[in-house]
């Protein structure tokens, strides 16, 4: 059947056709006489109808098909006549175009041109032979023949019109009806074949009759589609066959991709046995393990497992085997050949194996990540350790605390301690030696930490020379005392850095668990405060921690506070302690020395106070206001009793206040201000300042020395004296130490000590004072041996200003009567008949 597009044929012309179609129906209906109508022809009808479009003769080398309908049609025209043939033919054209097509222009096309076709045959066959119905039964084979001929011709033209009206608007216009051309040729010859089939059925049908050809052809029919559903079966197993064979193909490329994917993978890949055999190994995880291939199907993954990992993947392999879980992904270790770890991203999964009665095997996936990994652990490690020592640092060694606090909670008998340990002098190490020294010192006291040490202990370094150490599982607090005591005996050994030898000495606070702590903050913080409590006694030394020191570092903190205020209330005030030439007893000048009178705890000594200013740093502010303070006194005062040979005040100098960049300023400004001649003012500053800052020491001593204040090395001996350095500096006088004066009568070190200390001032043009002066045998005794000056005691404590005043009041007034007792000398200390009776203005002298 065909469609009629618009662009086929021209509209009128189609329409042509339908009216004419039309035409040759409603004539051949009033034509035909219901006798022709009878019940063969109604069965032909109906096999006509069902054959329909459903059989179709093919034309060789074309697109087009013959229909069997058109056989049966022209049956119906040599059995029936023309007429009932059109009648027939508009009916099959009719069912025919109804299945393919519900467009009515096409349905109404197809249908006219059947009629018109088998119209034309009936009128041709009718002029040329008269009747029709007579052809078959003739014995004229010719004239049948001939018949079958006209048939074809006329049935070919409408075949291949109705093609022409289906062909392209090119095929078309390049050549109308003459465009069908050779294909013409094949659709006459098919038309032909098909008519002559009617033809000879006819003849048949007139030989032996209607009724006995229908059953023949039923029967024939019958065996026809019996044979054809049978080769339908044949062409649909036939197919299946084939379609199997294309997925068997399939299957096979698959498996061999799969192959070649697995053995080429840029990744470990491995089929294992449920046992943990490996069945199959690719290339890249043999390089990865360091075996061949048939090494590797030798062992199992059991042995090249690493002992920590073993346990999680055999558990997570049974899981994946007993179906519970898919499959399992970790990071985990395998050995190699040589011996060393390997780190991998290891998955495994479950697959059956077809070949092996569906047995259920492992899929493992294996992707090194050795690299990866120490790249992990190396960021992880600095992360929690020290870069110069090796040691843990604070961040680790707190994980660790806080684990330990954890497990002594569960625990009650378990005892543990932190120590905290600071180096005495790393300070002076480290500006002195350099920074190089002071490195290797640091690496060379953690090495001797961990020697002093057991396994479970933990030492880090917490800041520049602060080390903690973590004692586990102690018996008591007395095991902690005697590691801190092996760590003392240990640093005592000198150290040689690079030739240098170096001595160094730690203060080491220790906190015992048993005071009970919740927080490791709490224990580190004790740890410390103990540790602070063994500096300020002295260093190189331990102190374990006690409740009455958190009061102490309570207090301390309260006073910090109180201290904080004390300037602006004008809580501080001086007293001056005489310093008296020792061959006359000439008064020479004072030392000014600050108190504080608190308003609650009463006066408190410098001792206490000023090393908390230094720590808070208001040391700065103290320090300037007791150097004006004592300038303008000693101004007042040699306005007050004038001299030729005026008094000198000493004030002291902190180490906070000696580093101040701004100090010379200060200095020049305080004696402007006050108007005290600068020769009149010695600073004091203890030698272990100067040590400590050996480079601005020299400097800053230097410009102080161009201001024209005198300066003075205080508490001397008791430092590092670096007597090579002393020379270079320029100082006017040495004070030593009160500790070697007191000792100097029952030791005869201590008074060696002095003796070299006055040689030594001597030979370096500088002054002495001996400080602590308390008894008539120590005067006696510093006498002998050439001290200058003495300061102590014996001569007067530190006095008020009014007291002060009175001494050199006193002495002033000795001029004239040149006896008078001392003002100030403790009790009983001097008899009637002592030569020192006094002390004189040296001017007097
Ligand atoms: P220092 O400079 O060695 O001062 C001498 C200390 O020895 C004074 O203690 C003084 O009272 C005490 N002393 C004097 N003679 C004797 C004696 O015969 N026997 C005994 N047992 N002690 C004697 P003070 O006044 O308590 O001062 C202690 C320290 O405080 C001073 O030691 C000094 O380092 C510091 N200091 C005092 N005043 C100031 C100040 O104004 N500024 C700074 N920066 N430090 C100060
Ligand atoms: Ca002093
Ligand atoms: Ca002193």
């Amino acid at each position: 059947m065909l469609h009629v597009s618009s662009q086929g044929l021209a509209k009128p012309l189609k329409w042509l056709i339908v009216a004419l179609g039309a035409g040759a129906f409603l004539y051949s209906a009033f034509q035909v006489s219901a006798a022709q109508l009878d019940t063969r022809f109604l069965l032909l009808s109906l096999v006509t109808i069902y054959t329909g479009t459903r059989m179709l003769f093919r034309v060789p080398r074309t697109e087009g098909h013959v229909p069997l309908a058109d056989a049966f049609v022209l049956l119906s025209m040599l059995l029936f006549g023309g007429e009932a043939a059109v009648l027939l033919a508009v009916l099959a054209a009719l069912c025919a175009a109804l299945r393919v097509s519900r467009k009515a222009s096409d349905i109404l096309f197809n249908v006219a041109l059947s009629a018109i076709s088998v119209f034309v045959i009936g009128q041709v066959l009718r002029y040329s032979f008269g009747s029709i119905v007579e052809l078959p039964q003739s014995r004229n084979t010719f004239s049948l023949l001939l018949a079958v001929c006209l048939m074809s011709l006329v049935q070919a033209f409408a075949n291949a019109l109705r093609s022409g009206a289906g062909e392209s608007e090119e095929s078309r216009v390049a050549g109308g009806l003459g465009a069908w051309g050779g294909s013409y040729v094949w659709t006459l010859l098919t038309c032909f074949a098909v008519v002559a089939a009617a033809g000879f059925v006819a003849r048949l049908i007139e030989a032996t009759g209607f009724y006995p050809f229908l059953a023949v052809a039923t029967l024939a029919a019958i065996v026809h589609f019996a044979y054809c559903t049978y080769l339908k079966d044949i062409y649909a197993s036939a197919r299946q066959a084939q379609q199997i064979e294309h997925h068997i193909a399939a299957l096979e490329d698959s498996e061999g991709l799969f192959r070649s994917a697995f053995d080429h993978a840029a990744i470990g890949m491995a089929m294992v046995s449920a046992q943990g055999r490996w069945l199959r190994v690719n290339d890249y995880l043999c390089e990865t393990f360091g075996y061949s291939v048939e090494e590797m199907r030798a062992t199992d993954f059991q042995t090249l497992t690493h002992a920590d990992d073993i346990g999680q993947a055999l558990a997570n392999v049974k899981r994946i085997l007993g179906g519970s879980i898919q499959n399992y992904k970790m990071e985990k270790r395998y050995i190699h050949k040589q011996g060393h770890e390997v780190w991998v991203l290891w998955s495994a999964a479950r697959v059956y194996d077809v070949t092996n009665g569906d047995a259920p095997h492992l899929i493992f996936q294996i992707q090194e990540i050795t690299d990866r990994k120490r790249a992990e652990e190396r960021l992880l490690h600095d992360a929690f350790h020290d870069p110069l020592t090796g040691l843990p640092n604070r961040a680790l060694f707190i994980d660790h605390l806080k684990l330990t606090i954890a497990r002594a909670k569960r625990r009650k008998t378990q005892i543990f301690a932190v120590l905290f340990l600071d180096l005495d002098r790393f300070k002076v190490i480290n500006d002195s030696l350099g920074h190089m020294f002071g490195d290797q010192l640091l690496v060379g006291i953690a090495r001797r930490l961990e020697i002093c040490l057991r396994q479970e202990d933990t030492v880090a370094r917490v800041g520049g020379d602060e080390f903690t150490i973590l004692l586990e599982d102690i018996v008591d607090e007395t095991e902690a005392i005697s590691i801190a005591e092996r760590i003392q005996k240990e640093l005592s050994t000198p150290f040689n850095l690079s030739g240098h030898e170096v001595f160094t000495t730690a203060s080491i606070g220790i906190a015992p668990s048993t005071t009970g702590y919740e927080h490791s903050e709490d224990i580190m913080r004790d740890a410390d405060t103990a540790m602070y409590r063994a500096k300020s006694l002295g260093k190189a030394r331990h102190e374990v921690f006690d409740k009455a020191m958190h009061a102490f570092a309570v207090n301390l903190l309260q006073l910090e506070t109180d201290l904080r205020r004390a300037l602006e209330r004008r809580e501080f005030f001086m007293q001056y302690q005489p310093i008296v030439a020792l061959d006359g007893f000439n008064l020479r000048g004072f030392e000014a020395l600050v108190r504080w009178q608190h308003p609650e705890r009463g006066l408190i000594s410098p001792l206490d106070f000023i090393p908390i200013a230094e720590d808070t740093g208001q040391i700065l502010a103290i320090g300037h206001w007791t150097l004006k303070e004592a300038c303008k006194q000693m101004r007042r005062w040699q306005k007050m009793f004038p001299s030729d040979l005026p008094l000198f005040i000493s004030v002291n100098l902190s180490g906070k206040q000696f580093t101040q960049p701004d100090l010379i300023e200060q200095v020049r400004q305080i004696l402007e201000e006050t108007k005290l001649p600068p020769r009149s003012l010695k600073l004091e500053i203890t030698e272990s300042v100067v040590m400590e800052n050996i480079d601005n020491a020299t400097e800053m001593l230097r410009e102080l020395r161009a201001l024209g204040v005198q300066l003075s090395i205080d508490d001397f001996g008791t430092g590092y004296s670096s007597l090579s350095y002393l020379h270079r500096f320029p100082i006017d006088t040495l004070k030593i130490d009160r500790s070697f004066v007191t000792r100097m009568v029952d030791n005869s070190e201590n008074i060696e000590i002095v003796r070299t200390i006055i040689m030594l001032a001597q030979i370096l043009g500088m002054d002495v004072v001996a400080e602590g002066v308390e008894t008539k045998e120590q005067l006696a005794l510093l006498r002998k041996l050439g001290c200058e000056n003495g300061q102590g005691y014996f001569f007067s404590k530190p006095a008020s200003v009014s007291g002060a005043e009175q001494i050199i009041a006193q002495t002033c007034a000795q001029l004239s009567s040149n006896v008078a007792q001392m003002p100030h000398a403790p009790t009983g200390e001097l008899g009637p008949d002592d030569k020192v009776k006094s002390i004189r203005l040296t001017s007097v002298g």
